[in-house]
């Protein structure tokens, strides 16, 4: 199986959430107390926003990890199989998602 085309997708894929990542840094900055400039109901609404910015980001760290988890498998030549079972992972799931690490028996 040629990983190639995988690990193209999965490059692209991680330098766009990288740049969504440095996009999204505002609103994830400390909420300002200042309450001459801020109301105390747009201040909740500011921290709601930084909370699900915070949480965003969460998954997309989590995303990337995974991406990098599978760039990894594919320098390694490990690319394709299962990290549970070692049995070779559907192309048709790696197509779905290049950054499976399971195959469909193993995936919790
Ligand atoms: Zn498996």
């Amino acid at each position: 199986m040629d990983p190639a085309p995988y690990r193209a997708r999965l490059a692209d894929e991680q330098a766009a959430l990288i740049a969504e990542s440095k996009a999204a840094e505002d609103d994830r900055a400390p909420v300002e107390l200042d309450q001459q400039s801020v109301g105390r109901l747009s201040r909740m609404d500011a921290l709601q926003v930084q909370a699900m910015a915070q949480e965003t980001e969460r998954r997309r760290q989590a995303r990337i990890q995974a991406i990098a988890a599978a760039l990894k498998r594919i320098e390694d030549g490990d690319y394709g199989f299962c990290v549970a079972c070692d049995e070779e992972i559907a192309a048709k799931r790696l197509d779905l998602d290049p950054a499976v690490p399971t195959c469909i028996d193993c995936a919790g």
